[in-house]
């Protein structure tokens, strides 16, 4: 396993099962891991804002023992000042022990991993991906159906912007049988790296539909979306897009008597609070098995530290081209002048670069 954790197929599927297996042993003993992370310092560094994921974060920490320090609005640290991520890396490298960072440009915890040598998590990078929150989904998953495999999961909502389902499908994709229903309108469906790079190129049994009540019947999981108004170029594209899909009690009566709701929150109105009280919804479960699965990885990774695990690296240089331009408005090298634009040879399809940070294709 390697240091750091900026995508989740950085984790093999046996990693996996051992963070939810040392998850459930947490959950069992917690006094057990209460002094194995004494004097270790997590730096929280969150440039955009963050409930569950920065204080399930910290909360870790503090159960294991150990203490926090970072922020939790960008405008109070020198990034203000126009500092770089890569300054503010190696900056941070000098006083904590591990970072987790959430930044709204894609790829800035990558580039981070590249300029430090401790331990980076990526706790949410703009519209790509979000590892962390996989991690949760599936301990959540695992705990409530006791299986990843022969499973049918439908996605709903905003799944071009959604960075929880971009990990949440490259991860599943590895189980056998696993299928998605991708419920999405049209302008908010999966990025195309996500369909070519991962469903396409595994062979992975997948639909895109419009209707969540016709889906409804087939499904095993349902894992909802907010529609990110954040990641939106236009308010009115927004406004028009918002109230895509909202699932009430009515709407639940043609479910599966086991299926299970599962929703990264925050929510805004896509699960109507009706819902909370039926047994399927298990989102605020979620929440909760967000500390143990991030304790289990906070002390992964610094045992892997100590043993010299590999930092994130660069791909092999003769599969990197220099001369490129990456264009994606969300792309960390949009703000920051100085990183060099590079772009990686993709396995699998015929000749296609991809920019290193946020996988736009050249
Ligand atoms: N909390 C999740 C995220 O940070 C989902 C969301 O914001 O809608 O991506």
């Amino acid at each position: 396993m390697k240091k750091d954790l900026i995508d989740i197929l950085d984790l093999s599927t046996g990693e996996i099962d051992e963070l939810i297996a040392t998850a459930e042993d947490i959950i069992a003993n917690p006094d057990a891991y209460a002094e194995k992370c004494a004097r270790k310092k997590l730096a929280t560094l969150f440039y955009e804002p963050s409930t569950r994921t920065r204080l399930s974060f910290e909360s870790a920490m503090y159960e294991l023992g150990g203490h926090v320090i970072g922020f939790s609005d960008a405008t109070n640290s020198s990034v203000s000042k126009g500092e770089s991520v890569a300054d503010t890396a190696k900056t941070v490298n000098c006083f904590a022990d591990i970072i987790a960072m959430r930044h709204p440009k894609e790829g800035a915890p990558y580039v981070a991993s590249l300029n430090c040598s401790i331990p980076v998590i990526n706790a949410g990078d703009g519209g790509h991906n979000h590892p962390t929150q996989t991690l949760t989904d599936l301990l959540t998953i695992h705990r409530e159906m006791g299986r990843f495999e022969g499973l049918t999961v439908g996605c709903c909502g905003d799944l071009k912007f959604g960075r929880t389902v971009h990990s949440l499908l490259a991860a599943m994709s590895r189980y056998a049988g696993v299928r998605f229903v991708l419920i999405s309108p049209e302008e908010l469906r999966i990025p195309e790296h996500v369909r070519t790079e991962i469903l396409d190129k595994q062979g992975i049994e997948y639909s895109e539909v419009r209707s969540l009540e016709e889906a409804m019947p087939q499904l095993d999981i349902l894992y909802m979306t907010r529609v990110q108004r954040e990641r939106f170029a236009s308010e009115e594209e927004y406004l028009r897009l918002k109230d895509s899909y909202i699932l009430t009690p009515e709407k639940l009566l043609t479910a599966k008597a086991d299926m299970r709701i599962l929703h990264p929150l925050p929510r805004v109105n896509e699960i109507s609070v009706g819902v909370d009280a039926d047994e399927r919804a298990a989102y605020f479960r979620q929440v909760h098995n967000g500390k143990y699965i991030r304790m289990a990885l906070i002390l992964k990774l610094l045992e892997n530290n100590a043993k010299g695990a590999k930092k994130s690296t660069l791909p092999p240089e003769e599969t990197l081209r220099r001369d490129l331009k990456c264009s994606h408005g969300r792309c960390i090298t949009g703000i920051e002048q100085e990183l060099p634009h590079i772009f990686r040879l993709t396995d699998g399809e015929d000749g296609v670069y991809r920019c290193i940070y946020c996988d736009t294709k050249a």
